[in-house]
């Protein structure tokens, strides 16, 4: 065994799922002989010693609940050279020989600068937005999906009542699969995210035919990175479809409302496994990786080669980016930002042909 005691915070933007990872972590390691040590408020606790030691009792009845019971922070003091030594110290005072953080892309980054730095970590998804590409599956998405759907549900309702069209505007950063799935979940007449251009005059054309075929309520649902995040895509797509169809819109932004609540059977069991996991990989040794779910199995894979499959994904290679990374790896990588770009591609045709 390699470890005597490790840490566990959760970091970034919160996510139904995360307690019942930090379960999951403590019980793991308490069960192999492992001290726990929890890290209130994410990097920033870590910088400024907010630890308590964790025993199975103290991760009771939190698997059910939203939000994460270790608190989260944004912490960009953490990116310093200066709040890189005071983490440090904080891990050395405890003896906290390596860290299990839960969070997204941003917590993955500082788990990386914490394994350079020689205190091996281990990153487990929690993030809504399921935008880390090397993973099938990010703790918090199905339960965010459910309460988008909830909430269309109920636009649905008053749109019929009133004929009117419902423009919902959704989390995902620079990520449309939220506001795909529950597009086609919720059968919307259009479907908005920033991987696809949308095409707004066909859409209005639809909807216009569509209302003199008697439809009276038309769904529309928008990923919050259409042209940029803040970019007020969703509420001046509205404005238009009013003003070219004669037809009633009204904007609606879900926001933050979307983060919050208990997570589903889905979220609990990927949450479980994948924090499991990073301390079954910690115990191997390992660090430096990020849990991801990959065809339903729970895999390490590098958080660097992570990274990289990130960027090719979204166009944003830069120079010496692959240079870490054989042919073979490469060919490897281009075809899985392959199939996801056809994955995407595929929901989102099959949704606009069932909308009618
Ligand atoms: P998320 O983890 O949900 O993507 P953030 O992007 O806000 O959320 O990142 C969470 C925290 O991770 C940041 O507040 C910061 O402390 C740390 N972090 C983010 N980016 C970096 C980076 N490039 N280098 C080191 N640490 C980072």
């Amino acid at each position: 065994m390699k470890f005597r005691k490790i840490g566990v915070l959760t970091s970034g933007g919160d996510a139904p799922g995360m307690n019942a990872s930090v379960r999951a972590v403590v019980r793991t390691a308490l069960e192999n002989g492992i001290e726990v040590v929890g890290i209130y408020g994410g990097y920033h606790g870590l910088i400024h010693d907010n630890v308590k030691y964790l025993t199975a009792r103290d991760v009771s009845n939190c698997i059910s609940r939203g939000g994460t019971f270790l608190l989260t922070d944004r912490c960009d003091e953490f990116k310093t050279p200066e709040g890189m030594a005071k983490a440090i110290e904080t891990c050395k005072k405890h003896e906290i020989d390596a860290i299990v953080a839960i969070g997204g892309d941003g917590t993955f980054r500082g788990a990386t600068d914490l394994t350079n730095h020689g205190i091996p970590t281990i990153g487990v998804t929690g993030t809504i937005d399921n935008d880390i590409s090397a993973t099938d599956y990010t703790v918090g998405f199905d339960t965010a999906m459910n309460t988008v759907l909830d909430m269309v549900d109920r636009l649905r309702d008053t749109g019929e009542s009133h004929a009117r069209c419902l423009v919902t505007e959704v989390m995902g950063r620079h990520c449309g699969e939220i506001a795909l799935l529950t597009g086609m979940a919720s059968g919307a007449v259009a479907i908005a995210i920033p991987e696809i251009e949308f095409d707004e005059d066909a859409c209005i054309k639809k909807m216009a035919e569509l209302r003199a075929k008697g439809k009276r309520n038309f769904q529309i649902i928008v990923s919050e990175g259409v042209g940029g995040i803040g970019s007020g895509f969703g509420e001046n797509l509205a404005k238009r479809i009013e003003e070219k169809t004669g037809i009633e819109a009204r904007y609606n932004c879900l926001g933050h409302v979307v983060r919050g609540g208990d997570p589903t059977l889905r979220d609990r069991v990927a949450a479980t496994r994948m924090g499991a996991k990073a301390v079954d990989l910690l115990l191997e040794g390992k660090s430096n990786l990020v849990v991801c779910e990959i065809d339903s199995e729970i895999v390490p894979v590098d958080i660097n080669y992570s990274f990289v499959l990130d960027k090719m994904y979204k166009n944003k290679l830069k120079d010496g980016d692959l240079d870490a990374y054989s042919a073979e790896q490469i060919a490897e990588m281009e075809a899985f930002c392959e199939r996801k770009r056809a994955y995407v591609r595929e929901l989102y045709d099959l949704a606009n042909a069932l909308a009618k």
